[in-house]
């Protein structure tokens, strides 16, 4: 699914040179799916190397799903590796090539073993942090908190078919933003990853990679070159390998789905007329500073803009409250937790503490995206995320309590 030369890119927003769309491409980016069926109930999970996944592709995807292979819309996932080095989402994706894999994959099923498995890789870091002077770090580099929470998991689910192909499905929480605004198309330090273990196992071998509960996670390199892009997924994926190869697949004995939605409140103040006026004046004082002022000094001016343009853009788009799907895609003692949004990483560590099931592998970003989802006690802090989310104070903890819920329901 790589975008042409002159794709408006996604992410950063109107960072310089973001204007201009990508000038070539570094890597491809894939959209790849993996279906699994184990007593008459059938489940489809859809990666992609985008930055977030639009709720009406969802929509269209699952609807064209079901009319090609039966399977109904709360068993397929489309996730997005939020990655910020692919296309900006409009004009819309293709929703018809998406589903497309899916009726491809059925048709390709065979006989398969499963095993999960878990591993740690010190990749990422808490990226809220502020500077000396007490300001926030924004737009377009975050900070590098190492004190702040992180969770450093990575989760690895093998599907072993008798054939000998297999596929291998990783997840890990961070924020795909190693390149930082670059103008190449890249897969950014997902797609090293996924390169790395289709490489290792070789031919019959596909890699797909989910992200997780990365609100507030990012590398620890940001930005950096395509080689820390390559070094980093190369880590990662040395640990996925490492993973992948103690484990010893077998007959599965259950794959069940659930999904539903979750009403989270957003904020009301200012209103939104007075919201828009005020972005009308910050866009105005952009232009003037562009005009006499050094490149920085606008950059961070405008960063402050887009991020206020972010948080209106959504409040805008969901009114009082904004309804996030959550989806469970349980196998064997493994599930797929999916949010349509942003989590932070103490909310995915608290909904994975209260899961009845041995695996409990929190997927961000999945069909669709609502913004950060951060816990109550961010919101007195403030910060970039803060700023960004259009969602009021204790929606997190809504959330949260609706996934631990969902997950007792189905385990
Ligand atoms: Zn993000």
């Amino acid at each position: 699914m790589t975008p042409p030369v002159g794709t408006a890119l996604a992410g950063y927003y109107v960072a310089e040179g973001r204007r201009s769309g990508a000038r070539s491409t570094h890597d491809d980016l894939h959209a790849k799916a993996l279906v699994f069926e184990h007593d008459g109930i059938t489940a489809a999970v859809i990666t992609s190397d985008l930055i977030a996944i639009p709720a009406d592709v969802t929509s269209t995807v699952r609807a064209i799903v079901k009319e090609q292979t039966g399977i109904p819309d709360h068993c397929v996932m489309i996730t997005a590796s939020h990655n910020h080095s692919g296309p900006a989402l409009s004009p819309p994706l293709r929703a018809d090539l998406i589903a497309g894999l899916v009726a491809a994959a059925v048709r390709e099923m065979r006989p398969a073993r499963f095993a999960v498995g878990i591993g740690t890789c010190a990749i990422n870091v808490n990226r809220r942090k502020r500077r000396p002077d007490g300001s926030w770090f924004g737009l377009p580099f975050l900070g590098q908190n190492f004190e702040g929470p992180v969770d450093h998991t990575v989760t690895v689910l093998r599907f072993e078919r008798d054939d000998g192909s297999r596929a291998v499905l990783i997840n890990y929480p961070c924020h795909a933003v190693v390149l930082g605004p670059n103008l190449e198309v890249s897969a950014d330090y997902p797609g090293a990853t996924q390169r790395f273990v289709e490489a290792y196992f070789g031919a019959g071998t596909l890699a797909l990679f989910t992200n997780g509960a990365e609100g507030d996670i990012n590398p620890i390199v940001h930005p950096g070159p395509f080689a820390e892009a390559d070094r980093l997924g190369c880590i990662l994926g040395a640990e996925v390998v490492k993973v992948a190869e103690q484990l010893t697949p077998r007959p599965v004995q259950r794959v069940a789905a659930a999904h539903g939605a979750v009403s989270l409140p957003v904020a009301s103040s200012p209103p939104l007329e007075e919201e828009a006026r005020l972005l009308a004046a910050w866009e105005a004082r952009c232009r003037t500073l562009r005009a006499s002022l050094s490149p920085d000094a606008v950059l961070d001016e405008e960063m402050s803009w887009t991020t206020a343009q972010l948080r209106h853009l959504r409040r805008r788009r969901f009114g009082t409250a904004a309804t996030a799907e959550v989806q469970y895609i349980a196998i064997d003692d493994a599930v797929l937790a999916s949010v349509a949004g942003e989590l932070f990483t103490v909310l995915g560590q608290q909904v994975r503490a209260s899961s009845p099931f041995a695996h409990t592998v929190l997927v961000g970003l999945a069909n669709d995206s609502v913004g950060y989802i951060p816990p109550r006690s961010c919101f007195q802090e403030g910060g970039f995320e803060i700023e960004a989310t259009p969602l009021e104070p204790g929606a997190g903890e809504k959330l949260r309590d609706a996934m631990i819920s969902g997950l007792r329901a189905l385990g």
